[in-house]
């Protein structure tokens, strides 16, 4: 027995070696990325990998205690005040939260908080949990004395943030000063955040100056915030919810962590009308599971769902360790980024031209789907993004947005990896690409590109054009190969003797595919208009001039000044539309589709009065006498525009039956005027928003 004692010994010694080893390794890669991650606002691998190196942690410092340290990342809140603003010590610390990543280990959270409640003499069952969304931004502490805003700090260490008070005052949505009763000294606490349609169309005019696009909305919204110059915060539309108390001096007692949303609203801070009070983990764990699956529904990124106790003594009582409270848990969502390999770079021509790089990678499950491929957009952004051949690559799937690579993770770079080259030539044809001065898209300009041909002819039979059933991507290449289709108005002249001599089509594909040709002749006149891939003209622009012009040749001899006229049509679509009509080989493609039979006409042109031109209209709920196309129809058919959610841009929110509750609670929000039928009547005859008769429609 000694002599087997020995080595087994020896064995646990070298266990924790290697375990000592990995700590050491461990603690130093996350406090790399920690500092990436809030010092710089630009990390270099996605969180859910960042959140794997902290759990290997966690649990080596479970197996081996002896290696656990006060200084350990799993024992302090992440980050630090960087030098660029001055210090803030909170005077209550600004905790993290502890973080489950599956209903099973948030069951596990639940039996260890009954048996503390159960220790404490309490009982788990029925108590009441409070479900959060769990914002994707960063936490601040705003602080009020006397009901003014008088700082502003990041979160920091936990214990010391930066001041960021200029910042923060730009942010419209937080109050400068509280209403009459407030407390004496009350420190807001919350998440600052960066809604998605601000991020987008921050991206969009990235995009169109040429510029490097923004990552994710959270470290945007981070960037965003920690500026010197907060002239440049104030510029990028961040929002704030608010979700916690720090110091209060005087106000009314709270008993609940929902009192807390009841003082923060009736002050005038934005508390997320989501956050729910349930009874038990439960309920708590089927809104973590509802939340994963909706987590697109809502106009900013959220990460998980924190679960909290409702009752603040209990808080209290249930304290915290160094890192986070005890009362509360953050449910963490399956993650959307991931890493994989970049296989290679490809290009490929679209219908018109466009030469588009797109990423080959290793296939990777993230976000719900696994990704093969990912566009890369063109040449500055592969530039901008420094991503070659060979890297390890960030990929981003958030629902159903088209996968995305971020960026290359630099410190996993081979060696001698050579950046990657846009190709001079068409890979198609071999034609010498084009890139037009001012322009980020190189182009195929040669009209024959057998891509751009057979492009153009997927678009006009896809379903948003002519919708020709049988006609897709393969059959549409085969056909082209064949030398059966050279445009658009070749699908016409395809008949029964040519194709059923064609190797493996079969009978009732043929008999099927011609039943979706002829059906497509009288598709109505947008649709067509979409079809012809008429650059920049795409369904609303088609719509518009089908139903002002009401029919195909009245567009044709349009001049531009006529076509930019219309309502919704601008300089770029309509010299981009009379320039196709020009063009002798387009005219033979419009002399083909009018042999064969197309639909031509559209709508008898509107005589309505326009007294809508330049309104935006949005409807809700059902109303006496139209059904909602029709009142959409009818706001349309006088100049306006009805789209199907309620913005900025506005105009009244026209109010039914059983109307879309968010809809109503946005317009309330934004101030939009609401309407009932009667005064949607009014409006649609005179074109001005009639005062409100008083009750709620
Ligand atoms: P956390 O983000 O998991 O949880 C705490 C934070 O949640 C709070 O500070 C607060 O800002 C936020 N929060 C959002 N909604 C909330 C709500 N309703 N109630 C309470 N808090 C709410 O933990 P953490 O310590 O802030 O940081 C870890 C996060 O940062 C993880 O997501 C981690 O992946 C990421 N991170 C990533 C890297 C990287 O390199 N990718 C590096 C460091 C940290």
């Amino acid at each position: 027995m000694a002599a087997s004692k020995k080595p087994r010994n020896r064995a646990a010694d070298h266990a924790v070696l290697a375990a000592a080893h990995r700590v050491d390794q461990l603690r130093a890669t996350i406090r790399h990325h920690s500092q990436l991650y809030y010092e710089t606002d630009a990390p270099e691998i996605p969180d859910a990998e960042f959140d794997a190196l902290l759990v290997e942690l966690r649990d080596l410092e479970a197996e081996f205690p002896d290696l656990l340290t006060a200084d350990s990342p799993t024992q302090v809140v992440g980050g630090s005040a960087s030098a660029t603003f001055s210090e803030v010590r909170h005077s209550i610390p600004m905790m993290s939260l502890d973080n489950v990543f599956s209903p099973e280990e948030l069951q596990g959270w639940g039996e260890r908080l009954e048996r503390r409640l159960a220790e404490l003499g309490d009982s788990a069952a029925g108590t009441a949990l409070v479900a959060e969304l769990k914002i994707d931004g960063l936490a601040v502490s705003i602080r009020y004395e006397n009901g003014r805003l008088v700082q502003a700090a990041t979160r920091g260490d936990g214990r010391v943030g930066e001041d960021v008070t200029a910042n923060v005052r730009t942010i419209a949505s937080v109050p400068h000063e509280l209403p009459a009763g407030a407390p004496e000294v009350l420190e807001v606490r919350g998440e600052i955040y960066m809604p998605i349609a601000t991020f987008v169309a921050l991206n969009e005019s990235q995009a169109a100056a040429g510029e490097r696009l923004y990552v994710n909305p959270r470290n945007t919204a981070a960037g965003s915030l920690r500026q010197k110059d907060a002239g440049v915060t104030a510029s990028r539309g961040l929002a704030f919810w608010s979700y916690q108390l720090g110091e209060v001096v005087g106000g009314p007692e709270l008993r609940s962590h929902h009192d807390t949303f009841t003082l923060l609203a009736s002050l005038g801070f934005p508390v997320n009308p989501e956050a729910t009070v349930v009874e038990g983990l439960d309920a708590a764990m089927a809104l973590c599971l509802q939340w994963q699956q909706h987590r697109h529904d809502l106009d900013y990124e959220i990460d998980g769902v924190v679960i909290k106790v409702d009752d603040l003594a209990l808080q209290r009582e249930l304290g915290a360790t160094a890192k986070a409270p005890r009362w509360a848990i953050a449910y963490k969502f399956p993650p959307e980024e991931r890493t994989t390999r970049l296989l290679d770079i490809g290009v490929s021509i679209g219908r018109t031209g466009r030469a588009t790089p797109y990423a080959q990678l290793e296939p990777v499950f993230v976000g719900g789907s696994t990704v093969a491929m990912a566009t890369l957009h063109n040449q500055d952004q592969v530039a901008f993004k420094d991503v070659r051949p060979g890297d390890l690559v960030i990929v981003r799937k958030a629902g159903d947005v088209i996968p995305e690579v971020v960026g290359p993770v630099l410190s996993e770079r081979p060696e001698g990896l050579a950046p990657w080259v846009f190709p001079t030539n068409c890979p198609v044809c071999g034609h010498v690409l084009d890139r037009p001065e001012g322009e980020s898209d190189h182009r195929c300009p040669n009209l024959r590109c057998p891509a751009r041909v057979a492009g153009a002819i997927e678009h006009f039979a896809s379903r948003g054009a002519m919708d020709i059933e049988g006609l897709g991507e393969q059959r549409v290449q085969q056909f082209c190969e064949m030398g059966l289709l050279a445009d658009v108005g070749d699908i016409y002249s395809l008949t029964d003797s040519v194709l059923l001599g064609i190797d493996k089509f079969q009978d009732r594909s043929v008999a099927k595919l011609l039943a979706g040709i002829d059906a497509s002749r009288s598709r109505p006149l947008d649709r067509l208009l979409v079809g012809l891939n008429i650059r920049h003209l795409a369904g609303a622009g088609s719509q518009l001039l089908a139903a002002r012009f009401g029919h195909l040749d009245a567009i044709a001899s349009a001049t531009t000044e006529e076509l930019a006229a219309v309502e919704g049509i601008g300089t770029t679509i309509a010299t981009s539309v009379a320039a196709w009509f020009a063009d002798p080989t387009n005219q033979a493609v419009v002399a083909k589709l009018r042999a064969a039979g197309v639909n031509f006409e559209g709508p008898a042109p509107s005589e309505l009065p326009q007294t809508l031109t330049g309104l935006t209209i949005v409807v809700t709920g059902t109303l006496p006498g139209f059904t909602r196309e029709q009142a959409e129809a009818a706001i349309k058919d006088r100049g306006g525009k009805s789209p199907g959610s309620v913005s900025k841009r506005t105009t009244a929110l026209v109010v039914g039956e059983e109307p879309g509750a968010s809809k109503v609670t946005k317009a309330a929000e934004l101030g939009v005027p609401v309407l009932d039928a009667e005064g949607f009547m009014v409006l649609l005859d005179t074109g001005t928003v009639p005062a409100p008769s008083g009750g709620t429609p």
